[in-house]
C-alpha cells in the first residue's frame, strides 16, 4: 500500500469526506497529500467552501419550511 495518495485518490477522499466521516488513517493520508500538493489543497478549499454554502442553504430552507431537528 502506498502511504501517500495520488491526486485522484486525494480528491476522491475530499469528495467522500463531504458525505461521510473519514477514518483517522484516511484523514491523515489526505492531510499528508495536501501538505505537498497545491492543486489538491485548492480543490479541498473549494469543496469545503461549497459544503459550507450548501449547508447554509439547506438550513435556511429547513428554517423556512419545518422546524424538525
Ligand atoms: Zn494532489
Amino acid at each position: 500500500m502506498h502511504l501517500i495518495y495520488k491526486c485522484k485518490q486525494a480528491q476522491q477522499m475530499v469528495s467522500e469526506g463531504l458525505d461521510r466521516e473519514l477514518s483517522f488513517a484516511e484523514r491523515a493520508r489526505l492531510k499528508l497529500h495536501l501538505s505537498i500538493c497545491d492543486s489538491c489543497t485548492n480543490f479541498n478549499t473549494q469543496m469545503q467552501t461549497l459544503r459550507l454554502a450548501m449547508r447554509k442553504l439547506r438550513s435556511d430552507s429547513i428554517d423556512s419550511k419545518e422546524q424538525t431537528k
